[in-house]
């Protein structure tokens, strides 16, 4: 239904919300949105408090209200014919009302010390504040944090400036109605300043590293329930691949589940953590496995030639092409393809990725005619790539493409419990390779494995096994053996039974930083947070070593 010109008030759900009689996708202003259960919602709450504390659960709930909010402020922005700009910028708060959030109602300018707020409502009947009181009781503070996001990301986006919309009294904490107030960051002045890092994606991120964290133990917990449940240790076992570790054990889970859909997966990881196996496992456990793996390492072909390996070219497409070839999605066909460093594709070649995966078809090179492909996308990179998407170095679209299901293999020195049962692995792989006894890994040995923070990860550890192996002489490894960097000059100060020579803490410190700034590639903010001190501080350290 069209009018001249559409008027907040006279905004219907009919207008706007479009379903088939049968069921199916349902569509708001041409978005697709979804039917929840309130006590479901409320569940949800209850379980990231208690999960994950009032802090992090009120900046995940924030921030999806204010992702909600300014999606809908959006899509309601070409959907409907505005009488006025001003008329979009107040459907908001209708919205809110249509949907059964909450029922809102304007507040008249009171005469109240100070500038007016940018925005003042009464909330009645909010679903938030409700389902607080059913599933957790009477809180201390304003518990309306969607309602709260969702206004503000409405209100920050019809405005095009940041509005922060707070609560002055709530249900939820025994007040008589819930009266939200917007300002914008200067009108707030001091008094936004506790509530700032719920809107940012600095505390946002660590709010979901934590999440993560508790997800994987949640993942190990139902993980061990599965091994009783099947009596055996096989699921977890994967050849080549050492999963000693909760964390490590909990990637092979969630690879194996994945493998069974079609999902396209994306592993992210520090350069050497086993990347290729883990695409590998997903292959082999998933109903492809009789078709092909094929993988390239995006990194290592030029730009010029990406496109032809990928796609694939006609004869004559260009010079050097004297035959036609198939390009690897080609290959893959029926199976799967690993795109490795998939971070390192130019950004004229993304687009072109992105049209492929969308479309299922591919176009070779030269060619006319598109064919049709059949293949499951594994992914892989090194890199942040939501950083990559915000510095406009990677395309969001391919990214939200990309990564249905994120797969992150945590480093080496993060799962300590895998370093010696994969170093003893090596030994004994290269001991029946070579038809000799498997040598043995001394105390020295093991505790300087233990000790080294493996910026190189598994591949690190795999090629200074090797070396060791090759260079000790009797039927036991010893630091000595080890590289210099990893403890062999260490170790060679001291007897070896004792196998440990201390060094004075500033050193271990510096070595320490040094190790996990380098595994980072060089991000300082990154270093600093898994070294958990202050960037400031991780700065002053590296000019005290640049000095010294
Ligand atoms: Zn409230």
């Amino acid at each position: 239904m069209k009018t001249a010109g559409m008027r907040a008030a006279d905004l219907r759900l009919s207008d706007l919300f479009s379903f088939g009689p049968k069921g199916g996708v349902m569509r708001f202003a041409g978005e697709r949105v979804l039917l929840f259960d309130a006590v479901a919602l409320g569940l949800l709450r209850k379980q990231l408090i208690e999960s994950f504390g009032y802090h992090a659960a009120r900046a995940v709930l924030t921030r999806f209200g204010y992702g909600h909010g300014w999606r809908t402020a959006e899509a309601l922005r070409e959907g409907i014919p505005w009488a006025d700009e001003r008329e979009w910028r107040i459907a908001g708060g209708r919205l809110h009302r249509l949907w059964g959030l909450v029922t809102f109602e304007p507040v008249e300018p009171d005469g109240r010390p100070g500038p007016e707020p940018f925005a003042d409502a009464i909330w009645h009947d909010s679903y938030e504040a409700e389902q607080h009181l059913l599933h957790l009781g009477q809180a201390t503070e304003p518990v309306c944090w969607t309602l709260a996001g969702f206004a503000s990301g409405y209100l920050s986006r019809v405005n095009g400036r940041p509005i922060f919309a707070l609560e002055e009294s709530c249900r939820g904490k025994g007040d008589a109605v819930c009266r939200m107030i917007g300002r914008s960051r200067e009108e707030w002045g001091e008094a936004i300043v506790p509530h700032l890092p719920f809107y940012e994606t600095d505390c946002l991120d660590a709010s979901l590293r934590h999440v993560q964290r508790a997800l994987r133990r949640a993942e190990t917990r139902l993980l061990r329930a599965e091994r009783l449940l099947s009596a055996g240790d096989e699921e977890t076992e994967v050849p080549g691949l050492v999963a000693r570790s909760e964390a490590m054990r909990s990637v092979v889970a969630m690879a194996r589940r994945v493998a069974r859909t079609n999902a396209t997966v994306l592993l992210l990881g520090e350069s050497g953590v086993g990347k290729e196996r883990i695409a590998r496992l997903v292959h082999d456990a998933s109903p492809r496995v009789a078709g092909p793996m094929v993988a390239i390492n995006c990194a290592a072909v030029p730009e010029s030639l990406l496109e032809s390996e990928l796609f694939g070219h006609a004869k004559g497409a260009f010079s050097g092409a004297v035959t036609e070839r198939a390009g690897l999605f080609e290959a893959a066909r029926g199976g799967t393809l690993f795109l490795d460093e998939v971070g390192e594709i130019p950004l004229a070649m993304q687009a072109k990725l992105l049209r492929v995966l969308e479309e299922r078809e591919v176009r070779r090179v030269g060619e006319n005619r598109t064919r049709p492909i059949d293949v499951r996308i594994v992914a892989a990179t090194h890199r942040n790539l939501a950083a990559a998407v915000a510095q406009g170095r990677f395309r969001q679209d391919l990214y939200f493409r990309l990564r249905v299901v994120e797969i992150a293999i945590p480093p080496l020195r993060e799962r300590p419990e895998d370093i010696l049962p994969i170093a003893r692995r090596q030994l004994s792989e290269a001991a029946a390779r070579e038809g000799e006894a498997p040598k043995e890994l001394g105390k020295s040995a093991c505790r300087a494995l233990y000790e080294h923070a493996w910026p190189g990860n598994v591949r690190e550890l795999v090629n200074a096994m090797e070396r060791a192996r090759i260079l000790s002489e009797g039927p036991t490894i010893e630091g000595i053996d080890l590289p210099p960097e990893i403890g062999g000059a260490a170790a060679a100060t001291t007897s070896r039974e004792a196998g440990f020579s201390p060094r004075p803490l500033a050193e271990v410190e510096r070595a320490h930083i040094l190790a996990t700034l380098a595994a980072e590639g060089g991000n300082r903010k990154e270093a600093a947070a898994k070294l958990g001190i202050g960037v400031a501080t991780l700065y002053r350290k590296l000019k005290e070593y640049a000095e010294g």
